[in-house]
């Protein structure tokens, strides 16, 4: 094979994926030892590596830049930002990403991503051998989802600073999903889980040409509000919660039909007067429960 020309282009990079990229070039990791070789100017390369988000002072140059590489031109874009705006995402001059504007080949996961997956992705889109590597000790990679765990409470939505999780209700099925190309291992959905059902693992975001199978979800079933029928909130999630109740007041356990109907009642329902008295009455009747436990019985 002959060698072939990279050139490597800062959109609005935080820095972090460019030192990665340097790091790449090290010998240890070898981006030159692919035969391929780091130039200077886009018209003496076939190669572009993208990083960074795309700003609005960079979207012109970018698409010049790709306009003057030498065929056949392949181009690898580098980190979360290149790949979807990352935590900049809804910043003033952060436009859409990379691949809105040129082609993508392969997209390489990560915030930043290793010089090993970079050397990786770069041998990849060569068609050429390159070296396993393992994640070094400590490493903070993808979340996994354990969806046996997940009960669809939506709190590492919520907690996301990427929108790297979504929470999707169709019919009385909740989707969880996770999108790694989004993703920026901050482990906060890992810390907010209720239920541990998500933690980050050391495996690397997979890296590949299609953003569209780097997700991962889990499915559960929403329970019908026992008022009006809407589906609202999981079923899973209610057991949980009354579940986690009654392990802290053991005489509530009398009561788990009532708590159960009243955990699964839509936001539009709680705040139903009607309602609002039937959750009052039960609140009294656990109360008195508690007093006529003996002392110590929980
Ligand atoms: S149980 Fe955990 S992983 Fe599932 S939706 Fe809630 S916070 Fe997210
Ligand atoms: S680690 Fe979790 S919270 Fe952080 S960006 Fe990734 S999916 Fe979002």
């Amino acid at each position: 094979m002959s060698e072939i020309g990279v050139y490597r282009l800062n959109v609005g990079s935080c820095n972090g994926c460019d030192i990665e990229v340097v790091c790449a070039l090290a010998e240890r990791f070898g981006i030159g030892n692919l035969k391929a070789r780091i130039v200077d100017e886009p018209e003496k390369a076939n190669m572009l590596l993208v990083v960074g988000v795309v700003s609005a002072k960079m979207a012109g140059p970018l698409k010049e830049v790709y306009n003057k590489l030498r065929e056949p031109k392949t181009v690898i874009a580098v980190g979360t930002c290149a790949l979807s705006s990352g935590i900049f995402q809804k910043s003033y001059s952060a436009l859409e990403p990379t691949d809105k504007f040129i082609p993508v080949n392969l997209y390489v996961l990560g915030c930043p991503p290793s010089p090993q997956a970079i050397g990786e992705g770069v041998a990849r889109t060569m068609g050429v051998k390159y070296r396993r590597w393992l994640a070094p000790k400590g490493f903070r990679g993808q979340p996994e989802l354990d969806s046996e765990k997940c009960t669809g409470c939506g709190a590492c939505e919520k907690a996301c600073p990427t929108s790297a999780i979504e929470l999707a209700d169709e019919g009385n099925k909740r989707t969880v999903k996770f999108m790694y190309d989004k993703c920026i291992s901050c482990a906060s959905c890992e810390e907010v889980c209720p239920e541990d059902a998500v933690r980050l693992v050391k495996k690397r975001h997979p890296s590949g040409p299609d953003r569209a199978l780097m997700r991962v979800s889990a499915v559960e079933e929403l329970a019908g509000c026992p008022f009006c029928g809407t589906f609202e909130v999981p079923a899973k999630q209610i057991r949980a919660l009354v579940n986690r109740i009654i392990e802290a007041a053991k005489p509530y356990e009398s009561f788990r039909k009532d708590i159960e109907r009243a955990a699964a009642a839509c936001s539009r329902c709680r705040g139903k007067t009607a309602n609002l008295e039937g959750a009052k009455a039960l609140l009294l009747k656990l109360e008195k429960s508690i007093i006529r436990a003996a002392p110590g019985s929980f």
